[in-house]
């Protein structure tokens, strides 16, 4: 098994230090490829990463909701989508997301779909390679 990143990832890298194996790496191009990505294969299930997202945005793979309810207010960031965020991150670094939508409390919101993108990332995307091109956000 995994862990996965789900569309509530709005980039904030407060996870991606913790990780003991350094499998958790921001997508690029951003608009393509919105979140930070663990890689499947690399991922050893330690559940580190969990505490330290402050947006709640990670799950082990068989707890991924297909029903997650919308607390009212919080993001999804995905592509086709079309919503501007801004925020400042986990480094005190700028984010700009164009591909966001905020969700409405008691939206309910199937976010079982995420978890393939986790592994294309990895399987035919960009991959580790995305390292060389971390816009650090
Ligand atoms: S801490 Fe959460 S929101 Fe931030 S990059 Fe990690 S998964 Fe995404
Ligand atoms: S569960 Fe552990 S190994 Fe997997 S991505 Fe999170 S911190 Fe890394």
């Amino acid at each position: 098994m995994t862990h996965i990143i789900t569309s509530l990832c709005v980039r904030d890298r407060g996870c991606i230090e913790v990780c003991p194996v350094e499998c958790m790496i921001p997508g690029v191009p951003v608009n393509e490829w919105p979140w930070i990505y663990i890689d499947p294969d690399t991922c050893i299930d330690c559940g580190a990463c969990v505490p330290e997202c402050p947006f709640a945005a990670i799950f082990p793979e068989d707890e991924v909701p297909a029903a997650y309810t919308a607390k009212g207010g919080e993001y999804i960031s995905n592509v086709g989508l079309t919503g501007h965020y801004e925020a400042t991150n986990h480094h005190g670094k700028q984010i700009a997301l164009e591909t966001t939508r905020q969700l409405a409390a008691g939206e309910v919101v199937d976010l079982t779909p995420d978890i393939k993108p986790n592994y294309d990332f990895f399987k035919g995307g960009p991959g580790y390679g995305a390292k060389d091109n971390d816009p650090g956000f």
